[in-house]
């Protein structure tokens, strides 16, 4: 701990979910903690989110990060419930499984394939029958789909439950969560930042600003926007019990029945405005996989901006020869490697002296 200052130990910048996992978990080691956001704690692609946490659904090969997603797949349960108990909040998670559609026999042949390397990665699946679907997702329409499969590991969560659940428990750590003040540089070599019209220095500082990381450091892999349209709807609390999804199309229901579909895929900058057009075509697939929905018109929609990153993995780790550390390009799965991106970013600053 940095003792012969008033300075921080560490500055994150950014409180999305992957800068504030990092941030409680760090002040649960009695370490000072400043994190400086740039809009709304917890605003941008953390709150947008689906929260499928998926391995099942994403891992197409092994890799240094499916492991780690199946790895913070197993660490949710645990993550979740320490996070109640310290901030007093609940957060909707949900053990529900998911069912994985193939349309035609090519596509199911791509899922088995798929699942035989999965299964070598610690991540269960299995046929289903079409009577077995029809039992697991009773609105879900039987046209839509050749063969399925069952993933009874996958799981849901909630992420504004989860922002606003780390919000509080970085309080009760007296972290200091300093909203609308935007870092306007980084100094790699002083470890400092800019901000306020000042500079502030720490012992450590950790950059964790998803799709704006590289406009803040210069000389890492670029941060990409990757804009997705979601939709939702108000329906009966469990009347879609378990996550459905085909490629990049899914379905999904939060405990109180908020049911949400999605999701676009876009490459459009930093633009978050919403597309009327996007929003009907993204209902008009809903509604082929739940004709329930076809009079039913969304409740809401919305964007976010999943951090792409141009290299192949998410950027954990520390910048070569200096006290700076980088968290981003979580891409698709940041709600999902959460847990494990804080365990091991914890771990790393941990097993050193802050000087
Ligand atoms: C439509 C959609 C669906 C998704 N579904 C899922 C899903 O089902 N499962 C899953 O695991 N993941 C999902 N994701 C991805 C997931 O939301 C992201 O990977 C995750 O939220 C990234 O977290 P983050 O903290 O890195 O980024 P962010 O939440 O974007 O946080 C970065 C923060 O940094 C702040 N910042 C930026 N610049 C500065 C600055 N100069 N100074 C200070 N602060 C700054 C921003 O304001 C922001 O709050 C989805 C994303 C989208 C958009």
């Amino acid at each position: 701990m940095n003792t012969a200052s008033r300075l921080p130990d560490v500055i994150v910048v950014g409180g999305g979910i992957i800068g504030g996992s990092i941030a409680w978990r760090l002040a649960q080691h009695g370490l000072r903690v400043v994190i400086l956001e740039a809009g709304a704690f917890g605003g941008e692609a953390s709150s947008a989110g689906a929260g499928m946490l998926i391995p099942g659904g994403e891992i197409q090969e092994r890799s240094l990060w499916s492991v780690r997603g199946v790895e913070s797949r197993r660490l949710y349960p645990a993550f979740v419930s320490e996070l109640e108990a310290e901030s007093g909040l609940c957060i909707d998670y949900r053990e529900c499984g998911a069912l994985e559609l193939a349309a035609d026999a090519g596509e199911a042949d791509a899922l088995r394939s798929r699942a035989a390397i999965q299964q070598d990665l610690g991540i269960r699946s299995s046929p289903v029958t079409r009577q077995e679907v029809r039992e697991l997702a009773p609105p879900l329409s039987t046209d839509v789909f050749h063969e399925a499969r069952w993933y009874p590991d996958d799981a849901l969560v909630n992420p504004v439950d989860v922002m606003q659940a780390l919000r509080a428990a970085l309080s009760r750590r007296n972290a200091a969560v300093h909203e609308f003040t935007p870092v306007t540089a980084v100094d790699v070599d002083l470890c400092a930042v800019e901000w306020n019209g000042g500079w502030m220095e720490a012992g450590w500082i950790v950059v964790a600003a998803g799709a704006w990381t590289s406009q803040l450091v210069r000389r890492v892999p670029e941060a990409i926007p990757v804009k997705g349209h979601l939709i939702g709807y108000d329906r009966e609390a469990g009347s879609l019990p378990p996550i459905v999804r085909h490629g990049h199309r899914y379905l999904l229901q939060r405990s109180n029945g908020f049911t949400i579909a999605g999701a676009s895929v876009e490459h459009r900058g930093f633009d978050r405005s919403l597309d009327s057009t996007i929003v009907e075509k993204l209902h008009q697939t809903a509604s082929r996989y739940l004709p329930g929905l076809l009079s039913d018109p969304p409740s809401k929609a919305w964007t976010g901006l999943r951090p792409g990153v141009d290299a192949a993995e998410p950027q954990v780790r520390r910048i070569e020869g200096s006290d700076v550390w980088l968290a981003y390009g979580h891409y698709r799965n940041g709600i999902l490697l959460a847990p494990v991106t804080a365990k091991l970013m914890a771990g790393s600053l941990l097993s050193q002296e802050v000087v």
